[in-house]
């Protein structure tokens, strides 16, 4: 029997990780351009100040998070558990990190590369919010004995708006179609290779197989990465046993999406393929943009969404649109050096929360 979803009141949360700056930041001499006034706000300095005076900008989210923030402050205050307890319920949930390369989006979602859950011990300091989220998924599940739950976990990458499988790159690394379910009324990948995790240990291995296959025969991977969006989704099909020996069954979906660089479309002017990928990156992040200022905007509802005109939010709509539930953790650089490309992050973090 499928349950239709309780309507959710705030579906969207917009949180801002500031990185501390780099030794190679710090080696130039380069410093810091933010301040942190408290209450969800972040200062900018010596913004450019065109015609008006204005030197300094202030932008509110529902959290900043300062550079000395640790991995578990993030995983604590950045609104994951409620959207995992979300997932859990029914809904469909998406978390994603956005921001320029460099920023941290990687660091936040997984951690270093390579530094997996050392099991059966506890964290590392430095594990990111999925290892973290599993745990947490793992710790809700176990408290209620009534309710079955079956999770099931895939995997993918988007380059170029090719979907490559990265639980199972095959010997081809042939791109998989995107098809539109009539029956359950969104889009899917086809063939795309989904486990059954049964346990943590289950969710810690796709994450691992993952993590290794998006790195294999890349000769850059941070160039790489820079043009690619990873999503990892997590099914969660609940079963309960109703009267008159029914069972009530009910599907929440968690993603976790690592986006390309924000900063790749102005770069790369040159023609070929760069631009081409270039476009496809602009085109799929000003869409997802686009989909989710409509999500906190009453009077766009009902209105046309343009959710096909990317794979990316293709992918994500049945998540952005109507009942979805979004938190957006927006990742800059305090560097001077950097300054205009963390103001556009700055900009499509508020647009996104923008009523
Ligand atoms: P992105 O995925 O946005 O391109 P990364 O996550 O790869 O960026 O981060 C770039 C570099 O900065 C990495 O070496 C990473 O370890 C480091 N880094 C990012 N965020 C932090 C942080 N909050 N604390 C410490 N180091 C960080
Ligand atoms: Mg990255």
């Amino acid at each position: 029997i499928a349950t239709s979803f309780p309507q959710v009141e705030n579906n969207i949360h917009v949180v801002i990780r500031v990185r501390p700056l780099n030794s190679k930041e710090i080696r130039c001499g380069d410093t810091s351009t933010v301040d942190f006034p408290g209450n969800g706000q972040i200062l900018v300095h010596g913004m450019p100040n065109g015609n008006s005076n204005q030197k300094e900008k202030t932008f509110s989210y529902d959290a900043v998070f300062e550079p000395a923030s640790s991995q578990e402050d993030v995983f604590e205050f950045c609104g994951i558990k409620e959207l995992i307890e979300m997932a859990v319920e029914g809904f469909r949930c998406t978390a994603f990190c956005y921001g320029q390369t460099g920023s941290g989006k990687t660091h936040t979602l997984t951690g270093p590369p390579g530094l997996f859950l050392q099991r059966p011990t506890a964290y590392h300091k430095d594990h990111g919010l999925i290892l973290r989220s599993f745990v947490y998924l793992f710790q809700l599940l176990d408290k209620s004995s009534e309710i079955h739950y079956t999770l099931r976990a895939s995997f993918l990458e988007i380059y170029n708006e090719k979907i490559i499988d990265l639980l199972n790159l095959g010997s081809s690394r042939k791109p998989l179609p995107i098809r539109w379910s009539k029956k359950a009324r969104g889009f899917f990948v086809e063939n795309l290779f989904t486990v059954v995790c049964e346990e943590l240990d289950d969710l810690i291995a796709v994450l691992e197989e993952g993590m290794r296959n998006r790195s294999v025969g890349k000769h850059n991977m941070n160039e790489y990465s820079s043009r690619s969006h990873t999503i990892l989704t997590i099914n969660i099909t609940s079963e309960i046993a109703a009267e008159g020996g029914v069972f009530i069954s009910r599907t929440g979906k968690l993603n976790f999406v690592d986006l390309a660089g924000s900063e790749v479309t102005k770069k790369t002017q040159s023609g070929g393929k760069t631009l081409e990928e270039a476009n496809n990156i602009n085109k799929s992040l000003m869409v997802l943009g686009y989909c989710i200022s409509s999500l906190s905007d009453p009077k766009r509802i009902g209105t046309h969404i343009p959710y096909r005109d990317s794979n990316l939010t293709k992918l994500l709509a049945d998540s952005l649109a109507g009942n979805g539930v979004t938190l957006m953790i927006a990742c800059i650089s305090p560097a001077k050096s950097n300054q205009s490309e963390s103001v556009n992050t700055l900009r499509y973090a508020s647009r996104a929360k923008k009523i």
